[in-house]
């Protein structure tokens, strides 16, 4: 899946950050991943050029952002208003935003961001029940037009029916943990997941699952190249209200309409 990570390094915030994958890669190339600082390459991405004029992010794209960072973190307080910027300036890319910090959020928004703008969704990650109840209603009392839950890396049961009968979360994924340290994500967490949704509504998917994935008391080491092949094969997946995203039209020239305000 097509990143962007206009900042790097972090600051561990709860249960599911253990493991961190980013910590795990930077500690592998002798690097720090608590030293936060902003990617200078990369920051810029969604307004990069091919030599042909056309943009490096192709219109239609989904982009997850920060996902060696968090987008709401304190220290990039400072870079996060160029960020919107960019995000504002290309209606046609759906930036998907992951965070375990939504008690940032509503402060973090930037100016005429009213009910929020279609080109952004805002996924909060509910690892267990302790976060899905401290974070869930908070991403139901956000203005954003598109809203998820990532439940992984799953780390226990987690019924989430009364955030999800606010009618405000349109999809939730769910995954194992991978990496050094992984701990164990037990498919019957996985279904109890896919049952809340579908009586509720909301799309579900099971995309990963992780390193260590035990079912019906048994226990499985996953190889990485199998886990979201297995993940598939379980065919736990529903669609959900949420509309496939769709780039506003192009106008000729190949210049795109700016419908945000
Ligand atoms: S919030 Fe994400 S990037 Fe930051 S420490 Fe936790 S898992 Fe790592």
């Amino acid at each position: 899946m097509p990143n962007w990570n206009p900042w790097h390094g972090c600051r561990k915030k709860s249960e599911g950050c253990q493991n961190c994958y980013m910590y795990f890669l930077d500690a592998k190339r002798g690097l720090d991943g608590s030293q936060i600082r902003r990617n200078q390459a990369g920051f810029g991405l969604p307004l990069q050029k091919k030599r042909d004029g056309s943009y490096l992010v192709r219109p239609g794209s989904r982009l997850y952002v920060c996902m060696a960072s968090d987008f709401f973190l304190e220290e990039a307080d400072p870079w996060r208003p160029e960020a919107w910027e960019m995000i504002r300036s290309r209606p046609d890319v759906l930036f998907c935003i992951p965070t375990k910090r939504p008690e940032r959020v509503e402060r973090s928004l930037p100016p005429g961001w009213g009910e929020g703008w279609d080109n952004v969704q805002l996924n909060v990650t509910a690892e267990n029940q302790r976060r899905a109840d401290e974070r869930l209603p908070i991403l139901n009392s956000l203005p954003f037009r598109r809203k998820g839950v990532f439940a992984s890396p799953l780390l226990g049961e987690i019924r989430m029916e009364r955030h999800l009968a606010a009618g405000q979360i349109g999809e939730v994924s769910a995954g194992g943990e991978n990496y050094a340290g992984a701990r164990v994500c037990d498919f019957a967490w996985v279904e109890g997941l896919y049952r809340q949704c579908r009586e509720a509504g909301v799309g579900f998917d099971f995309w990963d699952t992780g390193a260590l994935f035990s079912k019906e008391g048994k226990l499985y080491r996953v190889p990485y190249r199998l886990r979201r092949v297995q993940a598939a094969k379980a065919g736990l997946h529903l669609d959900g209200p949420l509309p496939p995203f769709v780039p506003p039209e192009e106008l000729d020239g190949g210049q795109l309409r700016l419908s945000l305000s």
